[in-house]
C-alpha cells in the first residue's frame, strides 16, 4: 500500500480505541505493511488485553452463525454457551499460534563440536486445515546434522516450536517449511530435515469421507540434500523410533 493511501487511511488512537480489536489490529498489520494469513504469526502488533476483546468479538460472530444454523441456543442447554466455548478454543488453544509470540528458547553454543545426526521425534501435531478449520492430528520427525558453529536447543524446545507453528489453520506443505525456517534461523545446522506424516479431518468427516489416507510431506536442506547417505540414516533411524 503506497504512503499516500495510507495516509488517507490515517486514524489517531482515539479512532482506533472505539473499534473493535480485530480492525485496531488489522490496522496496524497494513501499516506495517505485514501479511496476515491464517498461519501468520501476528502476536507482534496485538497490544495487552487485545486477545480477551479479539475472544469476545468472535463468540458474538460465532453466536451469529449458530443462530444462521438455526440452532436454538437459548433452549439447548447444550447448545447455550458453544459460541464463547468455540471463541475460546480459537484464540486460547488451537489457534493460539497466531496470537502468541515464539516460545523463549535458549540456544547455547556447540562447545563439544557435535557433529552427529541428531533424531527428534515423533512429535505429536495437532493442527487444523485452513480450508475447513477441520483438525490435523499426526507426528513429526526432526532430524539436525549439527556443525561447529550451530546453535543447540534442548529436546522439549523444539517440540515447543513445532506446537506454535502447527497451532494455526495450516497447509502441511507449508506447515512443515515454515517449522524448517524457525529450525534453521535458530540452530543454524549443517543439515535439517523434517517429515511429517498426517491425518487430514477434512478427508473424513467429509468429502471423499476416506478413511485411509495420511499425508506425508517432507523438507529436506543442507547435508541432507546433498548426502544420500545421511537421507538414509535419518529415514531408517526414524523407522525405528517409529516401531519403538
Ligand atoms: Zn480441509
Amino acid at each position: 500500500m503506497s504512503a499516500a493511501t495510507l495516509q488517507g487511511l490515517f486514524r489517531s488512537e482515539k479512532e482506533l480505541d472505539r473499534l473493535p480489536a480485530s480492525e485496531r489490529i488489522r490496522y496496524r498489520l497494513i501499516g506495517a505493511d505485514c501479511r496476515y494469513h491464517a498461519n501468520d504469526n501476528i502476536s507482534a502488533h496485538i497490544r495487552e488485553g487485545e486477545l480477551e476483546e479479539l475472544k469476545a468479538e468472535v463468540a458474538q460472530q460465532m453466536q451469529g452463525v449458530l443462530k444462521s444454523l438455526v440452532i436454538d441456543t437459548e433452549g439447548d442447554h447444550n447448545s447455550s454457551e458453544t459460541a464463547q466455548r468455540v471463541a475460546k478454543m480459537f484464540v486460547e488453544e488451537v489457534f493460539r499460534g497466531r496470537y502468541v509470540p515464539m516460545p523463549s528458547v535458549t540456544e547455547f553454543p556447540n562447545f563439544s563440536r557435535l557433529n552427529e545426526l541428531m533424531i527428534v521425534g515423533p512429535i505429536k501435531v495437532r493442527s487444523a486445515c485452513s480450508h475447513h478449520l477441520c483438525p490435523i492430528i499426526g507426528r513429526v520427525w526432526i532430524g539436525i546434522m549439527p556443525n561447529e558453529f550451530s546453535n543447540l536447543i534442548g529436546l522439549s524446545k523444539y517440540v515447543r516450536i513445532c506446537d506454535w507453528v502447527m497451532s494455526r489453520p495450516q497447509i502441511q506443505e507449508e506447515a512443515v517449511t515454515m517449522l524448517a525456517e524457525e529450525l534453521q534461523n535458530r540452530v543454524k545446522p549443517d543439515g535439517l530435515a523434517i517429515v511429517m506424516e498426517a491425518d487430514h479431518f477434512c478427508m473424513h468427516w467429509r468429502g471423499v469421507k476416506d478413511d485411509e489416507s495420511v499425508m506425508t510431506n517432507s523438507v529436506m536442506r543442507g547435508a541432507f540434500l546433498r548426502d544420500a547417505n545421511l537421507r538414509r540414516e535419518f529415514l531408517s533411524l526414524m523407522a525405528s523410533k517409529n516401531r519403538s
